[in-house]
């Protein structure tokens, strides 16, 4: 384990702002983790630092997962169940199980971070969710230092959501993940951006293989890399209207978008309410709403996390002025 002072967390987190912590502990044995756990005042656990704003300087402790380790635990006839450690890195596992054959994961290509983050909003995309591959996690309860094992049910997965952003908030660290990958995966196509780049190529019959390669590659044209401009994804959730007031706004928007579910709501992409809001690849100094996705927000060198949680209020003010439909971070924002 590592101790780092008054460290500066702007290597740590994607976004690139300035920002220290009092203590930063670079953690990659389990059993220093138990302790600290135990004996540090409620500290905060980063991952790979790709869905945090801190805004301004944090006066806690740090603790960076960096647990190591990969371990296909059981055989279910086509079934394969992998344990990975937290700190592993989500591309290169989803990596690791497209090279092996092994199907579900494939769409969740190039999503940045750690493993152990990934159960915390349900990480999703291209129509796959993180749920409909997870078998269990374990954690270390913070305070007490014990292990506890949960199961899917337990982890009460939603939307970009968990149990983990809701009723333990803050409470747990997770140590490691089971997946449950398949051999005989089904590819999912459903997202029409995933067909127009196989229907281009020319692929018929997508393999695991090819689903992955269609996903890395629109998202390497549509979204800035952090190395080159700070962010952290979408900045906020796509908002669930109630579809009253989805048919309610169609009536001026003929172009508006909406993704109906059985709840009888509809999921709007924020990025068009921003966008029609006027803020796509807007800037102001250094931060701004990224040109190719509005959803992203940008640091562009030297924004501080006050400009760009300044910005994120500007966008759902006018959000809520223009439709009454009230953005919400997906970011996790540290003060
Ligand atoms: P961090 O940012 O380090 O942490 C995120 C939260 O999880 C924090 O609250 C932190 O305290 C907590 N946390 C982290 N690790 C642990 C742990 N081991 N135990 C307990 N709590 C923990 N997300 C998607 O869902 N879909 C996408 O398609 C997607 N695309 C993205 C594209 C870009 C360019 C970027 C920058 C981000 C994107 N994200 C996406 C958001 C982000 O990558 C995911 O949320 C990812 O799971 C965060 O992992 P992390 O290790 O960086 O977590
Ligand atoms: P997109 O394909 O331009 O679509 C815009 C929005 O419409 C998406 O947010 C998506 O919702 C929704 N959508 C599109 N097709 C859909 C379908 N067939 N069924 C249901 N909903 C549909 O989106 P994008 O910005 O390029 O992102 C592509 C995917 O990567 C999305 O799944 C997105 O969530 C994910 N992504 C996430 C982040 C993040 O930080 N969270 C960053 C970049 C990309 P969903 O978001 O619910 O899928």
């Amino acid at each position: 384990m590592e101790l780092i002072n008054n460290a500066s967390l702007k290597p740590f987190v994607t976004f690139g702002v300035e920002a220290t912590c009092d203590h930063l502990y670079r953690v990659d044995e389990i059993d220093e983790l138990r302790l600290a756990a135990q004996y540090l005042d409620s500290p905060l656990v980063l991952g790979g630092g790709s869905n945090i704003l801190p805004i301004g300087n944090i006066n806690k402790s740090v603790l960076r997962l960096e647990l190591k380790g990969f371990e296909i635990v059981k055989e279910e006839g086509p079934d394969v169940l992998v344990k990975v450690a937290a700190g592993e890195v989500w591309h290169e596992v989803v990596m690791w199980a497209v090279n092996q054959g092994l199907g579900g994961i494939e769409n969740l290509s190039l999503i940045p971070g750690t493993i152990g983050a990934s159960p915390i909003q349900n990480i999703g995309a291209y129509g796959v969710e993180l749920v409909s591959v997870f078998e269990s996690l374990e954690a270390i309860e913070i305070g007490t230092g014990q292990v506890k094992e949960f199961l899917k049910a337990e982890c009460k997965f939603g939307y970009r959501d968990s149990i983990f952003k809701n009723e333990v908030r803050g409470r747990y660290i997770i140590t490691a993940v089971t997946l449950r990958l398949k051999r005989d995966y089904v590819v999912n196509t459903t997202y029409g951006s995933i067909q127009d780049v196989l229907q281009h190529k020319g692929i018929t019959h997508p393999t695991i293989r090819d689903v992955s390669n269609a996903v890395i590659e629109i998202r390497q044209s549509k979204l800035p890399d952090p190395k080159v401009i700070g962010n952290a994804g979408s900045f906020f959730k796509n908002p669930m209207i109630h579809s009253d007031h989805f048919d309610s706004i169609k009536k001026t928007y003929l172009d508006l978008p909406g993704y109906p579910d059985p709840s009888g709501h509809t999921k709007i992409p924020a990025g068009w309410l921003i966008e029609k809001a006027g803020w796509k690849g807007k800037r102001m100094g250094d931060v701004g709403s990224y040109d190719k996705q509005s959803l992203v927000l940008v640091n562009y060198g030297n924004a501080s996390g006050e400009e760009i949680w300044e910005l994120a209020q500007k966008i759902i003010a006018s959000v809520q002025g223009l439709f009454d439909i009230t953005l919400h971070p997906e970011v996790n924002l540290w003060k």
